[in-house]
């Protein structure tokens, strides 16, 4: 069976100490409210991973996520980080491909190809996103992108590897919005995604892979969102910064 995962992407926000407090909490009412079967993650700036690995220490319900990684193993990089760094301290998912790393650092598809390559070698978690604009949506070249952005960066994976990734379909339109896709156009794209995996690779590979919607999720709309057959979760922003909302986002699965 498919896991079923939220996770939050802090991106650039929480200084240190407000981001070991907020992770305090997480991990505390985690434990106390969330079943086993669930995984959390929690995918904050760098600086934080490896206080945060050590407070989360005995737990299994909460893992962290790094938000990016450099595609080469080490060298002369500046400001970067190599997923051998962020294995090396504790660290296991990291988000591949953000619609933001796309639009204002330039990531392509290709570049995302390499840096799936390099976390899977270091045996970190990719959790690959993928999405169309409100312009390819309206010019109806939304499923042509979502084609291309899991052909170009995975399908030079071995069913093997494949098995190993998260895809997270976020439509660019629906992040930090405040506009969430409806359940119906969530549930139809990452059908879609299975149904090309399936093609790809072979109907039991699509089936074991965990594909998270996101895109302005909360507790008021998560509930209808994971209850469809092809949702296996969330990948979330806003809501991921207070963690009583992230929770109970959670707890849409319970
Ligand atoms: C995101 O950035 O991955 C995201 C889903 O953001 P938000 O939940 O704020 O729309």
């Amino acid at each position: 069976m498919r896991k079923k995962i939220v996770a939050g992407n802090w991106k650039m926000n929480k200084n240190f100490s407000d981001g070991l407090a907020l992770f305090s909490e997480v991990i505390n009412m985690a434990n106390d409210e969330l079943h086993n079967s669930q995984q959390v993650i929690v995918c904050s700036p760098y600086l934080h991973l490896h206080s945060l690995v050590q407070l989360n220490k005995g737990n299994t319900k909460v893992a962290l996520g790094a938000q990016n990684c450099h595609q080469a193993e080490s060298g002369a990089f500046t400001g970067e980080i190599s997923a051998d760094m962020l294995a090396s301290a504790g660290v296991q998912y990291v988000i591949i491909g953000h619609s933001e790393r796309r639009q204002y650092f330039a990531e392509s598809n290709a570049t995302c190809a390499e840096k799936i390559n390099i976390a899977l070698k270091h045996h970190l978690t990719p959790i690959y996103c993928i999405g169309e604009t409100l312009q390819e949506r309206e010019a109806g070249t939304h499923f042509d992108i979502i084609k291309t952005q899991l052909a170009q960066a995975t399908y030079h994976l071995s069913a093997q590897d494949f098995v190993k990734l998260v895809i997270a379909y976020e439509p660019v339109w629906a992040i930090g919005t405040g506009v969430t896709a409806s359940s119906a156009q969530a549930q139809e794209i990452h059908a879609f995604i299975r149904e090309q995996i399936a093609w790809q690779y072979t109907v039991a590979v699509a089936d074991e892979i965990s594909i998270l919607y996101g895109g302005s999720c909360n507790p008021k709309n998560a509930d209808e969102l994971f209850a469809q057959a092809d949702i296996d979760g969330g990948l979330i922003g806003g809501a991921s910064l207070k963690s009583r909302d992230f929770i109970d986002i959670a707890k849409a699965f319970n």
